[in-house]
């Protein structure tokens, strides 16, 4: 007798037989050994039991939605009325929510960005700013935050490193930027 062994299934030969068997104890395949080849005998009734167990099991109808490619409610409800699908077996009581939420999700769509808003004239008729912070770790020169002003018309921008975003040190930085962007 020789035996093969692959985690829960061993394969066993004996004389002319050879015989496949599971962890429970069950053999689910057996083959007669025909000259050099071991032909495998198909009509076992148990073999197709168990080969087909997992297709036969009732799933959720979500779970169907899921399989089909998030096809639409009724289209798969014309599969099952209609008995199009081989096995597309649903849970009697089961069914989709109307609110999929990959599906609202993928339905979702954005206008495009206006790009006729009105630009700036003149150097300081509009800017931009925009503070950052706190740091998480204070910089060995004790700053905290980072100021970033932008000026809509020349695109002069100044970067300031600060330790505190009170309303003088906002103004001093302001003031110095409004002087160089006129320059
Ligand atoms: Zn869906």
């Amino acid at each position: 007798m020789f035996k093969l062994s692959i985690k829960e299934t061993e394969a066993n030969f004996k004389r002319n037989k050879a015989f496949i068997r599971i962890q429970t104890r069950t053999d689910i395949i057996s083959a007669t050994c025909i000259g050099q080849l071991y032909v495998v005998e198909m009509d076992k009734p148990q073999l197709t039991a168990l080969i087909t167990q997992s297709k036969q099991k009732p799933t959720s109808f979500a779970t169907w939605h899921r399989h089909l490619a998030y096809a639409r409610v009724e289209i798969i409800h014309q599969m099952m009325t209609e008995n199009l699908v081989d096995r597309l077996n649903v849970y009697r009581e089961s069914s989709i929510s109307k609110l999929c939420e990959n599906c609202i999700y993928s339905k979702h769509t954005a206008h495009p960005y206006n790009d006729n808003k009105s630009r700036e004239k003149e150097i300081l008729e509009c800017i931009h700013i925009d503070i950052w912070g706190p740091c998480q770790v204070q910089s060995t020169g004790g700053v905290l935050y980072f100021m970033v002003i932008i000026d809509g018309f020349s695109l002069y921008q100044m970067v300031a490193f600060l330790k505190s975003k009170s309303a003088e040190v906002i103004l001093n930085i302001f003031k110095s930027f409004h002087t160089e962007a006129q320059c």
